[in-house]
C-alpha cells in the first residue's frame, strides 16, 4: 500500500524531493520543540502543478497531508502526528517572487517564499511589505497566510488577511483554485480567499499569493518608553494615536521579567533604559520628511512625560539604534526559549480592559502558585498580549508545564472570556487550542465550521485533528 504511494509521489516531485530515511527532524519536530511526530515522507514539490499531484496522489490512497512552511508556527500544527502514516508537504522549495506591479501597488509570491524575501523584494522597489514578525527570518508568505500572522505592524496595516488580495490555492481534491487577483473590489459571490486565510492547512493548500504593498515610508522613528503601571502604558497608546494618527505603526509592550530574560540570556544586548514595571516600544512612520516627523514623536513623548505618564524614554538616534530597539523586543520569545517551556498564552481583549485584567490574573496566578513568574508583552496596540506563565524560579519548566498547564490557561481563558476576549488572537489553534475551540466556541459557530470542512474536505486529509 505504501510503496505504490511513494511511488507517485517521486513521480510527481521527483525521487531527490521524497525524504524518507535519514534525520528529517527540521520538518518533524516543532520550533518549540513539544510535538515530535514522523512523516510517511517528506515531500518537497517545486510548482503549483507538482503540489496538485502531490495532493492527488495523497488523495487516491487516503493519506493525510501536513502542510508546511517554515515550520516556525507556535500551535503544534504544521509538523505530522505520530503515526508514520502522514505527508509532511513542504512549500519551501516554492520560493519566487512572480510579480511586482508597481501602480497597482502588489506583488505575487509563491506560498514557501521567506517573509523577509518577500519584504526585500518589495523594499528594492521602494515599496513596503508591511508584514514583520520576529520570526521573519525563516517563516514563509503561505504559512503567515494559513495562520493568518500578526506581528508587529498590525496596529497601522492589518494582519496577514488584510494584505492579501488574491490567493492560488490546490484543493483537497487536487484541483488548481487560480484566484490570484489584485483587485481591492470584487464582490462575486462567497469569499474564498478569506476561507483559507487562517485554516492552518485543513482546507487546502496555498501555493501563491497577491498581496497589497505601501509606499515605503519617508522617516521612521523608535522609541523606548517606560511605565509604571499597564494603565499608563494605556494612556500613552490613546495620546499616541491622537498625537500620530496612521503614522503610529508599532507599540509594543514588555513587562519587566521579560527584558530581564532578554539580559540574561542576550547581555551583549543594550538597554537603554532602566529596568520599569512596563517598557512600550513605540515607532512612527511617516510620509513626510525627517525632521518634522522627529519633532512630532519627541513632542508626544515630551507631553507624556510631563503628564506622568512615562518615567523615561529613549528615542533612536540612528538606524542601527532602532534595529537594537527592535532587537530587544524580538528576543522575547528566543529568551524564553533559553529559559525553558513555559504556558504560552496569546490573547486578545479590548484595550479599554487590559490593565484590570493584567492586575486581576496576575493575583489570581500568583494565588495559585505562589513564586510564578509572568513573561507578557506582546502588541498592546492591537490588544493582544503574550501572556506567558513560567515556572517560579529554580522550576522544572518541563514538569511545571505537565502539572499545571489545564489548570492555568482555565484561570486565564475565563479571564479573556469574561472581559469579551479571544484565547487565541494570532497564533491559532493547531493541536495546541483545538481543545479549547471545541470548548469555547458556540455550538452553532462550530457546526457552521465543521459544515465547510466538510464541503472542501470531504475525505478529511487536510491536517486532520488539527483546528476542529
Ligand atoms: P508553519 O509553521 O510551517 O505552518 C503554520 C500552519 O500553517 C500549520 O498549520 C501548517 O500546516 C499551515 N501551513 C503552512 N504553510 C501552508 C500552506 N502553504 N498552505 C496551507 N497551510 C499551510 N505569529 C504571529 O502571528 N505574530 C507574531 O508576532 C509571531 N511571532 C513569532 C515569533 C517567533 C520567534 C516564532 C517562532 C513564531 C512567531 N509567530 C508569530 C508564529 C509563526 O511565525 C507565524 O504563525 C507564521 O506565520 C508561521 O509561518 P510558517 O511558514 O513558519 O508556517
Ligand atoms: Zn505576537
Amino acid at each position: 500500500m505504501n510503496m505504490p504511494l511513494l511511488q507517485m509521489l517521486r513521480a510527481a516531485v521527483g525521487p531527490a524531493h521524497v525524504l524518507t530515511e535519514g534525520d528529517l527532524s527540521a520538518w518533524e519536530i516543532d520550533w518549540r520543540r513539544r510535538w515530535h511526530g514522523r512523516a510517511l515522507a517528506v515531500v518537497r514539490p517545486g510548482s503549483t502543478a507538482e503540489v496538485a499531484a502531490v495532493v492527488r496522489a495523497c488523495a487516491a490512497h487516503g493519506a493525510s497531508i501536513v502542510a508546511q512552511g517554515g515550520n516556525t508556527g507556535l500551535v503544534g500544527g504544521g509538523v505530522p502526528d505520530a503515526s508514520g502514516t502522514q505527508v509532511l508537504l513542504s512549500l519551501q522549495r516554492l520560493n519566487r517572487i512572480r510579480a511586482i506591479d508597481e501602480a497597482n501597488l502588489t506583488l505575487t509570491a509563491e506560498a514557501g517564499c521567506i517573509l523577509q524575501a518577500v519584504q526585500q523584494a518589495a523594499a528594492e522597489r521602494g515599496l513596503l511589505f508591511p508584514l514583520s514578525l520576529a520570526a521573519e527570518g525563516s517563516c514563509t508568505l503561505g504559512g503567515n497566510l494559513a495562520a493568518n500572522a500578526g506581528g508587529t505592524q498590525v496596529l497601522r496595516w492589518g494582519n496577514a488577511r488584510e494584505l492579501c488580495l488574491g490567493l492560488e490555492v490546490v484543493t483537497a481534491a487536487g484541483e488548481v483554485w487560480e484566484g490570484l487577483s489584485g483587485l481591492r473590489k470584487d464582490n462575486t459571490g462567497y469569499d474564498l480567499r478569506d476561507l483559507f486565510i487562517g485554516s492552518e492547512g485543513t482546507l487546502g493548500i496555498i501555493t501563491a499569493a497577491t498581496m497589497k504593498l505601501a509606499p515605503q515610508p519617508a522617516a521612521t522613528t523608535t522609541a523606548l518608553a517606560a511605565c509604571a503601571s499597564m494603565a499608563d502604558c494605556v494612556a500613552l497608546l490613546e495620546l499616541a494615536r491622537a498625537r500620530l494618527g496612521a503614522g503610529l505603526t508599532g507599540f509594543e509592550v514588555m513587562n519587566r521579567f521579560a527584558l530581564d530574560l532578554v539580559a540574561r540570556h542576550f547581555p551583549a544586548l543594550p538597554r537603554p533604559l532602566p529596568a520599569a514595571p512596563w517598557t512600550v516600544l513605540l515607532e512612527q512612520s511617516d510620509t513626510e520628511g525627517e525632521a518634522q516627523a522627529r519633532e512630532r514623536f519627541e513632542a508626544l513623548l515630551g507631553a507624556a512625560l510631563e503628564a506622568g505618564t512615562v518615567s523615561d524614554a529613549a528615542v533612536a538616534e540612528s538606524l542601527a539604534q532602532s534595529a537594537a530597539l527592535w532587537q530587544l523586543r524580538e528576543s522575547v520569545p528566543l529568551a524564553q526559549v533559553e529559559e525553558g517551556l513555559n504556558i504560552k498564552h496569546d490573547i486578545s481583549l479590548p484595550v479599554s480592559s487590559i490593565p484590570e485584567f493584567v492586575a486581576h490574573t496576575d493575583a489570581a496566578l500568583q494565588a495559585l502558585i505562589p513564586g510564578v513568574r509572568l513573561v507578557d508583552f506582546g502588541h498592546l496596540g492591537d490588544g493582544n498580549l503574550h501572556y506567558n506563565v513560567q515556572a517560579p524560579a529554580g522550576g522544572d519548566p518541563a514538569r511545571f508545564l505537565e502539572e499545571m498547564e489545564h489548570r492555568v490557561n482555565t484561570l486565564v481563558f475565563d479571564a479573556v472570556a469574561a472581559r469579551g476576549g479571544s484565547f487565541s488572537a494570532e497564533h491559532g489553534i493547531g493541536e495546541l487550542k483545538r481543545d479549547e475551540l471545541a470548548a469555547r466556541k458556540s455550538p452553532v459557530a462550530l457546526q457552521l465550521m465543521r459544515s465547510i470542512k466538510a464541503a472542501l474536505d470531504p475525505q478529511g486529509l487536510m491536517n486532520p485533528g488539527r483546528v476542529l
